[in-house]
């Protein structure tokens, strides 16, 4: 039996996440502290 083949595909669980800048609305990554867009803090 090689049931290690099924556990091999399974999906890394390294989703990036993305957040909506609160001043141009762009989609930036989670874990940008500046918008790099139009450099509003978004945090
Ligand atoms: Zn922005």
């Amino acid at each position: 039996m090689t049931s290690a083949a099924f556990v091999a595909t399974k999906t890394p669980s390294v989703a990036i996440v993305r957040v909506s800048c609160p001043t141009c609305h762009k989609e930036i990554p989670g874990d940008y502290l500046v918008c790099p867009f139009c450099g509003s803090v978004t945090q």
